[in-house]
């Protein structure tokens, strides 16, 4: 049997980032497998391609501490890589006296998490009105925006030039401790390690199962996203205030370097099993999405839209009650690292998540 001291399950952007962290720090050999026949094919390709500046989330969490450290990471981890990044900036708009009461709140939050905001000028706020109905915004200045197919290939790239090699279709469907070993099965495959990383998003939980973790569950929640390529404001992204039910952060408008606009992503509730997956965007989403874009963005047709791609935000709960951050553990079971419930901001956490791990990783292996 073959054996290598780091194995990794999953090749999604965390996986990805990790990997070559930990290339980057150690002379560790490891594998990557990946069930699908490419990297990313989950939530890492079916996201907004925002880097967050940490508005929104609560101190002293996973999704806050990583989210500021991945944004601040981002220039060089596009630079190195090669991979366009925009430092665009988004807007949060008021569009009604409800929100209003709560812009304030979220600035003030915004500014105790160390984001840098300000209130939009006057000349701003007459710009951002002749395509949205704004009572009060204030800019985020470090969002930026990333095209994500270019970074899942610069990453695979990256690893396969480092000799990192990334088992294509290589579904993980057992796992077993032997001594201070883990055995994995991968189809044919059976591979020894003495580090074990589970960075499976949507599918985590049940791969730590297969270790015997039965505390968490899986809650998916789907997010929609319609397109247009209308002419439209597309010098900052423009978010809501998030709905005060926090489920989401709100339908906003992005654009990407391909000069689609997009709106979206709502949150359609699923219960599915890993067999019925679906990725499919129903016409009634149009239907549901129509009024959250009408009463924001009245230049905005419904006929102009068109349904466009989804994605599963890899939520989870603990014990019967909601989980609201990264569930990222070292050592539930001794030399295993499980990412779990990495939803947004996950994408910009990447570079961030992949440097503490790799730190993990070499601390592991200088213990053994
Ligand atoms: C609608 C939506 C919008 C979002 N918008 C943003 C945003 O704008 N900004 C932001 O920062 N974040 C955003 N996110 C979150 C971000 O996309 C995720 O946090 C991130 O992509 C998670 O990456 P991952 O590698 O952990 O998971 P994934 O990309 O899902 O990768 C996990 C991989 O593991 C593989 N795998 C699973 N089980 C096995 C197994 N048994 N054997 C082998 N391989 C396995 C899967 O096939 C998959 O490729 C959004 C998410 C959603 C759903």
């Amino acid at each position: 049997m073959l054996h290598l001291p780091v194995v990794i399950i999953g090749a999604g952007v965390t996986g990805l980032a990790i990997a070559r962290e930990v290339a980057l720090k150690t002379n560790y050999e490891m594998v990557l497998f990946e069930k699908e026949r490419f990297v990313g094919h989950h939530t890492s390709s079916r996201n907004s391609g925002v880097i967050h500046a940490g508005l929104y989330y609560e101190r002293g969490g996973l999704k806050h501490k990583f989210c500021i450290e991945g944004n601040r990471l981002w220039d060089e981890f596009a630079h190195t890589l090669d991979v366009p990044l925009k430092r665009c900036g988004k807007f949060i708009i008021a569009s009604n006296d409800e929100e209003l009461s709560r812009i304030d709140v979220l600035f003030a939050k915004a500014q105790g998490n160390g984001a840098r905001v300000r209130f939009a000028n006057e000349a701003e706020l007459r710009e951002l009105r002749e395509y949205a109905i704004v009572k009060r915004a204030f800019l985020s200045l470090d969002t930026a925006i990333v095209d994500t197919s270019s970074l899942l290939c610069s990453l695979a790239d990256d690893l396969y030039k480092r000799g990192v090699p990334i088992m294509l279709s290589h579904e993980v469907h057992n796992i077993r401790q032997e001594g201070e070993l883990f055995i994995i099965k991968a189809a044919a495959e059976e591979i020894s390690s003495n580090i074990l990383i589970n960075a499976g998003g949507p599918f985590a939980v049940s791969i730590r199962k297969m270790l015997g973790l039965h505390d968490l569950e899986s809650i998916w929640v789907k997010g929609n996203y319609l397109k247009t390529r209308t002419p439209f404001y597309r010098k900052h992204l423009i978010y809501p205030v998030p709905p005060r039910d926090d489920k989401i952060l709100g339908v906003h408008s992005t654009f990407d370097f391909q000069g689609d606009l997009r709106f979206g992503p709502d949150a359609e509730d699923i219960n599915l099993d890993q067999q019925s997956f679906s990725y499919e965007v129903s016409p009634a989403t149009k239907e549901r999405m129509w009024p959250h874009i009408a009463m924001r963005f009245p230049t905005i047709s419904y006929e102009e839209l068109a349904l466009d791609y989804a994605g599963i935000r890899p939520r989870i709960g603990h014990n019967g009650s909601k989980y609201n951050d990264f569930w990222i553990k070292s050592q539930t079971v001794a030399n295993y690292i499980e990412l779990c419930g990495v939803e947004s901001p996950g994408l910009t956490s990447a570079p961030a998540i992949a440097k503490h791990i790799a730190a993990l990783v070499a601390t592991m292996m200088e213990k053994r």
